[in-house]
């Protein structure tokens, strides 16, 4: 079988398949795997991320995706979220010792940068999200509503939606608060802080991405298939309905059983032939899928900065700081908290990546204009960068980052399966009920290869159950 897409939706169904006895060949466009979520080289020999990527306990599908590929252990899970604002108040999240739901408690009961009538108007929309068991009538609609109307249904104070709930789910969900499906902000709060006490653990890859898809390949190649990169598709045979073989570059063709296209919606749609589309109302609304950016900033400086391992900011462009030389390099990391390099074993300079997601105000601006606006926001933060000399600075900008999870947006979306027979979908903008995430695409991968499985009769199971409740959580599910 062909698998079309090297990105997580394509591996998770390649290696799924693989594992199943299947003969897999898998092309890929570019010459690395990986696709949205993975690394480089510069030309300075510096391995960097087209953007960090962070993985979230709940992430279930992905965690065992790593595990399937012998990856699992080249992310380092965190318990403890630190947040800094402007005037130098933190403040952190972590689970204490009461159960679900209660766990956060603690933290949140003496979080600096919200004051007590921010806290309790938080505490209300979460007590509606618990006791709905993530499931609240009025966002149940099929046009959706959007998250910042839902907040205000709630009766958030203004205090509360920008320095809690747009900091949470701007990065998690790479959309602005009114251009948010409701169902996917409460589905966050539900998964990852409500319903257990490890929903919320923080992954973060302690490799360049590339590196954790080394055992894909590896997987594929033992069945007796095949991982062609540089070989983009550039057109699709179909004759009576089916579809009979990819074209490459150089007249090749390549034909197989069943296909699985794991490509962006945009490039599917510029891709699918008329027949196939005309066989597949649910095919015909993928332009309809809008896209947002995310941008990512990468700084190296002359000498430690911050001691933490990643920080979340409030009130500025930058939302999340990234210390790479400490996720790389976890023995020279400090416990000593932020801003103390004397204590720190780091002993040379810092590379920190930091990411503004749904940067649409970016896109536009330079890529001077971008690095001096961090570098101040950087500065004011962080009282040791203002010392430190920018050794290098480089900007990606990612304007198709994610699909945008906007209201309705589940419309839109197709099932992994097709009317066209040996014709599968995986990427994270098909039905899969997530928001656009690596989640989202080792779901689709998942489902996609147990469609394939399920036509050829030999059915499989490959997708995860989600987290369980737990605690007093079970109670409202
Ligand atoms: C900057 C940024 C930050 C992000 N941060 C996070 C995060 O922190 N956490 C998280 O969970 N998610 C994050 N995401 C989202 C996540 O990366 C994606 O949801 C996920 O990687 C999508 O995987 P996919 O396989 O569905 O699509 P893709 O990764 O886009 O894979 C599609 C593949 O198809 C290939 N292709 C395209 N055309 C052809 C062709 N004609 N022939 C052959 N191959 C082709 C592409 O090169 C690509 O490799 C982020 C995304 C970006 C861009």
């Amino acid at each position: 079988m062909i698998v079309i897409g090297g990105g997580l939706a394509g591996l998770a169904a390649g290696v799924a398949l693989a594992d199943s006895g299947w003969r897999v060949k898998l092309f890929e466009l570019r010459p690395y795997l990986g696709g949205r979520a993975t690394s480089y080289v510069l030309p300075s020999g510096e391995h960097v991320d087209n953007c960090q990527h962070v993985t979230l306990g709940c992430c279930t599908n992905l965690d065992d995706f790593y595990r399937r590929v012998g990856s699992a252990n080249k992310v380092k899970f965190f318990d403890r979220l630190f947040f800094l604002d402007p005037q130098g108040r933190s403040g952190a999240m972590q689970a204490g010792i009461l159960p679900a739901p209660f766990h956060m408690m603690g933290s949140f009961a003496t979080f600096a940068p919200l004051s007590l009538g921010d806290r309790l108007s938080i505490a209300r929309a979460m007590m509606r999200i618990l006791f709905t068991g993530g499931k609240p009538k009025e966002v149940a609609t099929p046009a959706g509503i959007s998250m910042l109307d839902w907040l205000r249904s709630q009766k958030q104070t203004p205090h509360a939606i920008e320095r809690f709930w747009r900091v949470v789910l701007v990065s998690a969900l790479d959309e602005e608060l009114d251009r948010t499906d409701a169902r996917f902000g409460i589905d966050v709060f539900w998964k990852a802080f409500l319903s257990n006490r490890t929903g919320y653990r923080m992954g973060v890859p302690a490799v360049p991405l590339a590196d954790l898809y080394d055992g894909c390949r590896v997987a594929i190649e033992k069945k007796g298939g095949e991982v062609t990169l540089r070989a983009p598709v550039r057109g699709i045979l179909v004759e009576n309905g089916v579809v009979t073989a990819m074209q490459f570059d150089g007249g090749r063709e390549e034909s197989a059983d069943a296909y699985v296209f794991a490509l962006p919606h945009t490039a599917l749609d510029n891709l699918l032939p008329q027949e196939i589309k005309s066989a597949n109302p649910a095919l015909a609304s993928l332009d309809k899928i809008k896209v947002s950016p995310i941008t990512g900033v990468h700084f190296w400086f002359d000498r430690p900065v911050t001691a933490e391992p990643f920080i979340t900011l409030l009130d500025t462009n930058v939302q999340w700081v990234f210390n790479k030389t400490a996720l790389y390099h976890p023995g020279e990391m400090s416990s000593r908290g932020p801003n103390l390099p004397e204590e720190s074993a780091v002993s040379s300079g810092q590379y920190l990546q930091l990411v503004i997601s749904a940067s649409y105000d970016l896109l536009k601006k330079s890529r001077e204009e971008i690095i001096d606006l961090c570098l101040k926001e950087i500065r004011q933060a962080l009282p040791l960068a203002r010392e430190a000399q920018l050794v290098k600075a480089t900007v990606i900008k990612e304007a198709s980052a994610t699909f945008s999870p906007e209201p309705g947006v589940d419309r839109f979306r197709p099932p992994q399966t097709t009317n066209t027979p040996g014709l599968f979908l995986a990427g994270d903008w098909t039905a899969t009920g997530w928001p656009s995430t690596m989640e989202g695409a080792v779901r689709s991968g998942y489902l996609a290869a147990e469609a394939l499985l399920r036509s050829t009769g030999t059915p499989a199971k490959f997708l995860q159950p989600d987290l369980l409740p737990t605690g007093l959580s079970r109670l409202f599910t």
